[in-house]
């Protein structure tokens, strides 16, 4: 296995586009190289959808402004709280909160931060979107570790055509604060939008390892029933697959999840996904009954789970998959 390769933009098109033998011979060699970084570790993050109110509109969402069959929620900061205290009593060691994009629950963020940072050792990554560079300095010097800012494709066009309320460089200036201010930054893309290309795939790959992000999130597109995407198909998990597999190749060391959103997609996507080069889970710790009402897509699946088994159901996928759930903060390991 050559290490840490350089890959070209056709290289990358090239492991997107292999089918069936030759596909798995390429999971091999991604799993092999995450095995010979992380050994047979899995790292957990578990993740609490603290909020679904959005002012946004983007196209694929669920969850969307425009969506008003969505049940909106907010969770109180004394509640949530209490419900990170929780996923730390039950060994998370990383949590991760994220919401719809609204400014009028900033403050109550740097409280929870400062509260939960002030009683114990938990790795707190923020999921909020774009924010001003005050309030991202706010949240770090709060005690917040880690942001995570998908940039959805690196392809101006499309963005902007997904993207009624956003600006591609605004998106592009909040990663580069982020990363200029200490966060761990993680970043990512959607899978599958209408017409998106295998070069646009191959592109961002290289927009990844080109800035050095530390975690790479991939959201296989599925659509929404509410959204106008929603007669657009669900992307295949083979795609996935060789998405991921060439990010753990060409990005080398950087954490890579595997998510409830692959499971959605083929019943065993996780476990696929955790024998292809990703090398965290990330489980849904947000309380039973706020699930439903958090959903970007259609069918998502872990909504009926209680909170506390959260864990326990972890472990299984990750043992199903040949691996071992380890529960430490997942720094990035350079
Ligand atoms: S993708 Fe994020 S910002 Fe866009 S509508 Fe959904 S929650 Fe809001």
């Amino acid at each position: 296995m050559t290490v840490n390769k350089v890959y070209s933009l056709s290289e990358i098109k090239e492991m997107l586009l292999l089918e069936e033998e030759e596909a798995f011979a390429l999971y091999e060699e991604a799993n092999s190289l995450t095995e010979k970084l992380f050994g047979k570790s899995i790292f957990v993050r578990g993740i609490i959808e603290f909020s679904n109110v959005c002012a946004k509109n983007c196209l694929y969402c669920g969850i969307r402004r425009g969506n008003k069959n969505v049940k909106r929620y907010h969770i109180g900061k004394e509640d949530l709280k209490k419900i990170i205290m929780d996923a730390h009593n039950d060994n998370f060691k990383t949590i991760v909160l994220q919401s719809g994009e609204v400014d009028v629950y900033d403050n109550d963020i740097t409280e929870v931060i400062e509260y939960v940072k002030s009683k114990c050792d938990i790795a707190i990554t923020l999921s909020m979107g774009e924010k001003s560079r005050e309030q991202y300095i706010e949240w770090k010097n709060a005690g917040a570790d880690r942001y995570l800012l998908r940039i959805e494709t690196t392809n101006r066009k499309l963005f902007e055509n997904l993207h009624p309320d956003d600006d591609f460089d605004n998106r592009l200036k909040s990663l580069m604060t982020l990363k200029e201010l200490g966060y761990e930054v993680g970043t990512g893309v959607m899978i599958g939008l209408p017409k998106q290309t295998e070069e646009d795939l191959a592109s961002d790959i290289l927009f990844f390892k080109e800035n050095d992000f530390d975690m790479l999130g991939v959201g296989p597109f599925i659509p929404h029933n509410e959204t106008p995407l929603r007669n657009i198909k669900s992307v295949n998990m083979s795609m996935v697959l060789n998405f991921l597999s060439a990010m753990r190749l060409v990005t080398y060391d950087t954490n890579i999840p595997a998510t409830t959103s692959m499971a959605t997609l083929d019943k065993e996507g996780r476990e696929k996904a955790l024998n292809a080069g990703a090398n965290v889970i990330m489980p849904n710790y947000t309380p039973q009954k706020y699930r439903e009402s958090y959903k970007l897509y259609d069918n998502k699946i872990c909504t009926k789970e209680d909170a506390e088994h959260t864990m326990e159901f972890t472990k299984k996928t990750v043992e199903r998959a040949g691996k071992v759930l380890v529960l430490e903060r997942g720094d990035r390991r350079r």
